[in-house]
């Protein structure tokens, strides 16, 4: 089947096309990162306006681009949440239009889902498997029992892992979003410095960030007021490694206890050099299997959604015309 996904929850203007959930017939990506970027983080107005401004032209590219017409779509697919809810609500409205418009069934997607399934445009999947979440907003350990089976086996009680990026990119004054230049920094440096690693109670896959965003940010205050200086490169690499460390751990432990057979690393900090380097040496030697989706299909992009509305698709789960954006909608 041929779906149109389009995906606005956060400040990317996203459309694209794809064929089975597997095969990308077009990724159209308008972001917003350059008029946000002065205000040091996303504007949520500001962004809404810009969705309105380009979901027009973005879902026209997605389908020339696709060369494919109208009539040749099976189904229409949208993010329905979390994230911003004026965000939501254009994509939601556009996804409905054409819908209406040309009598497709409208499938609801979490946006979740959706960076989870990006993983299967690379290649197929195994069950039992666990999806490593980290993103701007999110930091979770997925177990996936089944095919679109989510069950949240652990999360962070602070800051996502993204936002923690962003935070102490701030403090050392780089440009937003910093996860990029955090990991470009570091990759020069040497992890020299002692920082916290928040392992949290010995049988949990919970995460927590905001003790070690503090952490550097103290350092960096302390050092200052001692007239000393700190290399960022040193700074962005400890930190980085403190992150790396209570990540691949906690995925290595829990993929042991559920013997899971695959394991998808997801969101836009699954873009870390760092990250998917340590991924991929920790699970080298052993039979589970490990997709880590190329860096244009881990931060927010329309083509995950259309490969989770796939899943969506085979099991008949679609929305009514009063489908609405939901901010804090739960991954079930
Ligand atoms: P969510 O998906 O939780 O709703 P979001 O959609 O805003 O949040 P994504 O677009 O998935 O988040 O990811 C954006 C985050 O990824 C930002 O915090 C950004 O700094 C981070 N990020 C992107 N590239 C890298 C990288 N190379 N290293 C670390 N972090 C990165
Ligand atoms: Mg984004
Ligand atoms: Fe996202």
């Amino acid at each position: 089947e041929i779906i149109l996904a389009v995906e606005t929850s956060c400040d990317e203007t996203a459309a694209a096309v794809v064929q089975g959930g597997a095969h990308i017939l077009s990724n159209v990506v308008a972001s917003q990162i350059e008029s946000h970027k002065r205000f040091g983080g996303v504007v949520p107005e500001l962004a809404s306006r810009h969705h309105t401004e380009n979901i027009t032209w973005t879902i026209e590219e997605a389908m020339e681009k696709a060369e494919v017409t109208f009539d040749d779509l099976d189904a229409v697919a949208v993010t329905e949440g979390p994230g911003l809810v004026g965000a939501l609500l254009v994509g939601v409205n556009a996804a409905k239009a054409v819908a209406y418009a040309r009598r497709l069934p409208l499938l609801p997607v979490h946006h979740i889902s959706g960076h989870i399934q990006a993983a299967r445009l690379e290649r197929p999947w195994r069950y039992p498997a666990l999806a490593l979440v980290v993103s701007g907003g999110h930091t979770e350990l997925v177990l996936l029992r089944d095919e679109g089976e989510y069950e949240v086996i652990g999360q962070t009680r602070d800051d996502a892992a993204g936002e923690a990026y962003d935070k102490v990119a701030r403090t050392l004054e780089l440009p937003y979003p910093g996860g990029p230049h955090i990991d470009k920094l570091a990759a020069e440096g040497t992890p020299n410095i002692e920082l916290p690693i928040a392992w949290l109670e010995p049988d949990s896959y919970d995460f927590s960030f905001s003790g070690l965003k503090s952490a550097v940010i103290n350092t960096l205050h302390n050092a200052k007021q001692r007239g000393e200086t700190i290399r960022s490169e040193d700074l962005a690499a400890s930190f980085q490694q403190s992150v790396i460390t209570v990540l691949t751990e906690k995925t290595k432990r829990a993929a042991d206890h559920y013997k899971v057979e695959q394991i998808v690393l997801a969101g836009g900090v699954a873009a870390n050099k760092g990250l998917r380097t340590a991924m991929s040496n920790t699970f080298a030697s052993s039979s589970v299997e490990l997709t880590i989706p190329p860096f244009s299909l881990c931060t927010d992009n329309a083509a995950m959604i259309g490969a989770a509305a796939h899943v969506q698709w085979k099991k008949n789960i679609t929305a009514g015309w009063d489908l609405n954006g939901v901010p804090g909608l739960a991954l079930i």
